[in-house]
């Protein structure tokens, strides 16, 4: 399989490579979290990790991934 943010070749039948898997599992706990402190739609999560300028360039560029 390739990674579908990158193109990269990936470990066995895994949708994303090394580096954006991690990302995206990062991306999801981290949803988590925020969701229990405050209510916020994945949206709107998406949008202020996007603009945050701790965020990495791997969480970035699944962010535009998934906003396509
Ligand atoms: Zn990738």
């Amino acid at each position: 399989m390739e990674c579908i943010v990158c193109g990269k070749e990936t470990e066995e039948e895994k949708k994303y490579c090394k580096y954006h898997g991690e990302a995206h599992s990062k991306l999801y706990e981290t949803y988590e979290r925020w969701r229990e402190a405050r209510p916020i739609s994945w949206k709107e999560y998406l949008d202020e990790v996007y603009e945050r300028d701790e965020t990495g360039k791997w969480v970035r560029e699944i962010i535009d991934h998934i906003m396509q």
